[in-house]
């Protein structure tokens, strides 16, 4: 069994990008957490099996949140993989399948207003992103505290404030954490995730702790990598 980082690569803007889904597998499952933006699937497919997984094991995605870069590619991945199960918390659960209207493109619409000039096109393009996610059903509805066998045992741990039914993964046997957005490594620290992007600032700085309180050895973050707690 063992958890798996992986570093999905693309330009943005001539910027060299990197994010981070990550694989937990064992000899039963082998689960997806988060996917990507839109049309990323060949470089999912590709970084993939590039890490010895291959895309056809995928037997689970689960998301973390309904943000573009978590589950951009999440429409077409179930497309070629239908037999894959999603997995999503009950709060996020109607974002994803697209019963309620994203609050990333709420945020982004009651801001455009108060944009200065020069950066209006940046919020018309970025509203116009979130307008064509593709939603996806939910298979698998999950909250806080609910446990998996997952390579030893998976705790879902409820991670609100970037938006409100934010989950997080616990391997307490790895000693592992999957943040999500709920902690990304900045100057070599876990922080909150960018805070015009975070809904609730009170919730994520909560939800930060409480995930740097369980004091596990690795946490795998999906904004800014790996971070070993050298304790
Ligand atoms: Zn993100």
């Amino acid at each position: 069994m063992e958890i798996i980082q992986l570093d999905l690569k693309f330009t943005y803007n001539d910027n060299e990008m990197v994010i981070h889904p990550t694989v937990i597998k064992d000899a039963k499952e082998v689960i997806l957490i988060d996917c990507g933006y839109p049309h990323m699937l060949s470089i999912l497919e590709e970084e993939l099996r590039n890490k010895g997984v291959a895309p056809e094991s995928i037997s689970k995605v689960l998301i973390t949140h309904h943000d573009d870069d978590h589950m951009g590619t999440l429409f077409e991945l179930k497309k070629k993989y239908p037999t894959i199960q999603v997995i999503a918390s009950d709060i996020e659960k109607d974002y994803i399948s697209g019963e309620k209207k994203s609050l990333r493109l709420i945020q982004a619409e009651d801001m455009l207003n108060k944009l200065p000039e020069t950066e209006k096109s940046f919020g018309l393009a970025f509203i116009d992103s979130l307008k064509k996610i593709k939603h996806v059903p939910v298979d698998i509805v999950v909250k806080g505290g609910d446990y998996f066998e997952w390579a030893g045992g998976c705790e879902i741990l409820s991670t609100p404030g970037h938006t409100p039914g934010h989950i997080s993964i616990y391997n307490k046997k790895l000693d592992v954490i999957i943040t999500g957005d709920a902690a990304v490594i900045e100057d070599k620290a876990l922080k909150v995730a960018n805070p015009h992007f975070t809904l609730n600032p009170t919730d994520a700085e909560e939800s930060l702790r409480k995930l740097i309180n369980l004091n596990a050895r690795k946490y795998y973050c999906y904004h800014g990598g790996f971070y070993l707690n050298k304790k």
